[in-house]
């Protein structure tokens, strides 16, 4: 079976909905058809200002969430990234052959460390891409379903990849990005034309699955419109409706033209809150899992044991071809 994998970074308490609509729920899909490699990438979290008392249990907890929307330790690989040393080892392999220009040109690196302040950015930040393409080159997967905002992330592992291939001998399957075009992009509420992210300035804008429902629903109520009154899908013209059209449309299982003809002749409101009542449906069950979950760390450890053994059976093998393919005497 060809294989996909995906990661998402512990930085926060929870999941939100961009991640979920735009990351997550695809990997829940794609484990009929795929060999699946789903991990958490602590060590890019070390990235952005970060608590070292909250790293670990955010890294289970984000476990749990995966876990409680359906993705299956039976049949998928997951795993925490810094359980797999070759990812490392690999990441400087791939960070000799990167041009210092071309990874200049990564516009994530620019938005955040724009946010954190360029002096205060640290060399980690900057070569988060080259960490990410380490994550993807070190499985020979073929697809990535990642978010829009990875899209360059993922040209640039390409790139190294074909640089590594074509200097030193094909060893690196050339992945693919799977982006799934509606909910490639998610908006902050409030900020509609932003995307919605954990490193927000503020949460206003942000939803997260695991927070209580009545402050998810409140802020849907409070989302950013405009001043026409017509429910209409134009991201162009309407981001806000537009984003409130996807989010009900993708929780609830309603297609987007069905909802737009259900609210001609009502206002913004109805909208609202019949969004937040989706909203509210599908995070309530989703807490209860995570809860249950995180009471028994011990299975999750279990878990992540059973993963990092099969990952780096994996990641080994393309650390010793890629090793051996750039000359390095292997140990005796
Ligand atoms: P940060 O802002 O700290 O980078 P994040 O919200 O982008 O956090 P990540 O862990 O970096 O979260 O990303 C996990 C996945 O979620 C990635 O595949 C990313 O492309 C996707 N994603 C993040 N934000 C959105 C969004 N607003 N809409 C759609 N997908 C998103
Ligand atoms: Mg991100």
């Amino acid at each position: 079976r060809p294989r996909v994998l995906s990661g998402i970074q512990p930085t926060s308490d929870s999941f939100h909905l961009g991640n979920y609509l735009g990351a997550v729920r695809q990997w829940v899909a794609l484990q009929d058809d795929f060999e699946a490699f789903y991990f958490i990438p602590d060590l890019h979290a070390l990235t952005v200002p970060f608590d070292p008392a909250t790293l670990s249990d955010r890294t289970r907890l984000s476990v749990a969430q995966l876990l409680a929307v359906g993705v299956d330790p039976a049949r998928s690989t997951i795993y925490v990234q810094s359980h797999i040393p070759e990812i490392t080892q690999l990441t400087w392999v791939l960070s000799c052959i990167t041009g210092f220009g071309e990874a200049s040109r990564m516009t994530q690196f620019k938005d955040k460390s724009a946010k954190q302040g360029v002096d205060a950015a640290g060399v980690g930040l900057f070569t988060y891409p080259i960490l990410m393409a380490a994550d993807i080159l070190a499985f020979q997967v073929d697809r990535v379903p990642v978010g829009e905002d990875q899209r360059q992330h993922l040209e640039l592992t390409r790139d190294l990849a074909q640089r590594f291939n074509s200097r030193f001998g094909k060893v690196l399957t050339v992945p693919e990005a799977y982006i799934v075009k509606e909910f490639a992009k998610i908006y902050d509420l409030q900020n509609p034309t932003a995307k919605m992210s954990k490193s927000a300035e503020s949460d206003r804008g942000l939803v997260n699955l695991l927070d209580e429902p009545k402050k998810s629903a409140k802020k849907i109520r409070s989302a950013v419109t405009d001043t026409d009154t017509e429910v209409r899908f134009d991201p162009e013209n309407k981001p806000g409706v537009s984003n409130l059209l996807t989010i009900q449309s993708a929780l609830g299982g309603t297609p987007v033209d069905v909802l737009v003809d259900k609210y001609q002749g009502k206002g913004y409101g109805d909208l609202k809150v019949d969004t937040a009542e989706v909203l509210t449906e599908f995070v309530t069950p989703l807490r209860g899992r995570v809860a249950e979950y995180m009471d028994d760390p011990a299975y999750l450890d279990g878990i992540l044991a059973q993963g990092a053994a099969r990952a780096r059976s994996v990641a080994s093998a393309t650390l010793a071809a890629v090793y051996d393919k750039v000359g390095i005497l292997a140990p005796r």
